[in-house]
């Protein structure tokens, strides 16, 4: 490759007042440096999405992208997610750059293996996926819910990248292909694998978040991995078909039993087993309908087919 590169580095921020002014400096001076050195173009900006926040996300980056023509800012007009601000931030600014690397506000991921993936598609890469070498940082919760979900994951069949989250770098070619996945149940971290090209990896050490909160409680974490689960698999709907098959098939033995019982005089009042296996049979048919009544929704949600997000204002290019 002669020519160097124009690089994007989106960051989706929601209620990040905390951590902008910091993460804003960081981020600069690093592509400051980058383009000195001729990493890449000194076209290369920063783009910043702000995701509806409530508190004074937005007047920070309407200041900093005023500042500066390497600073970007994108505001959209509600909280549609984390993963549809990435979406809009890519899709917004897909004919300004060749790369795009996509990281969290917060800079939990080291900013430093953003020279390292770049040098990976220098190589010939056109995905190169942030991997965490070390999660100490983490809670001990969140590291073991984590690796749960993704063996999880893994056994429903989804291919996903261990200990990678949104911290990535595609070549415009593949956030174009990308773009074509209509889905609002997005989940990006199984979509991208799913598409092939040429990938590699780059690690890292995750470090702490520097200030804020974490925008991921418990609920949307959770939330977040049905999602991941049943977008990308149909399995749990399989399963269901095969527990009532099983219970078909002991309901039979049972009425064998109940059968000899019953003509061998030794028919007791049953009361216990009655009881119990109604609860437990009335268990299982609310566990399967809710799993249907997940899927449904999905498929209502698609159906539906709303846009990802809406845009209010656009600072840059
Ligand atoms: N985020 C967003 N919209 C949301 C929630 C989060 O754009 O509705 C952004 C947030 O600003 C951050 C990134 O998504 O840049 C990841 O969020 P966070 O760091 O809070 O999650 P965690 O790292 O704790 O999982
Ligand atoms: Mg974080």
């Amino acid at each position: 490759m002669d020519k160097s590169p124009t690089l994007a580095i989106v960051v989706p921020c929601y209620r990040e007042e905390e951590v902008l002014p910091s993460t804003h400096e960081r981020l600069c001076t690093l592509l400051n440096a980058m383009v000195k050195s001729d990493v890449v173009s000194e076209r290369s900006c920063l783009v910043f999405v702000d995701d509806g926040s409530t508190d004074d996300t937005w007047s920070l980056l309407e200041k900093y992208a005023n500042e500066s023509p390497a600073v970007c800012a994108l505001k959209l007009s509600g909280n549609f997610g984390h993963q549809n601000a990435i979406i809009a931030g890519m899709e917004n600014f897909l004919d300004e750059a060749d790369i795009f690397v996509t990281i969290d506000a917060d800079l939990q991921d080291d900013i430093n293996a953003i020279p390292k993936m770049v040098e990976k598609y220098k190589d010939g890469f056109e995905i190169v996926y942030g991997v965490r070498s070390k999660r100490k940082t983490d809670s001990w919760f969140k590291r073991n819910s984590a690796l749960a979900f993704y063996k999880l994951m893994h056994h429903l069949g989804t291919k996903s990248v261990y200990n990678h989250a949104d911290f990535r770098l595609m070549d415009r070619r593949v956030v174009a292909e990308f773009l074509r996945y209509p889905e609002r149940n997005m989940f990006m971290r199984g979509i991208v694998p799913l598409m092939g090209f040429k990938s590699a990896t780059v690690e890292y050490e995750r470090s702490e978040r520097k200030a804020g909160t974490s925008k991921y409680p418990l609920q949307k974490m959770l939330s977040f991995a049905v999602d991941g689960i049943t977008s990308f698999s149909i399995r749990p709907v399989r399963f269901v078909l095969t527990m009532g098959i099983t219970f078909v098939f002991i309901a039979i033995l049972i009425l064998g039993w109940v059968l000899y019982a019953k003509f061998s005089g030794r028919a007791v009042s049953g009361w216990s087993s009655m009881i119990l296996s109604l609860w437990f049979i009335g268990g299982c048919v609310l566990i399967g309908l809710g799993i249907v009544g997940e899927y449904i929704g999905k498929i209502y949600m698609e159906v539906k087919g709303r846009p990802r997000y809406h845009v209010d204002q656009k600072i840059g290019r």
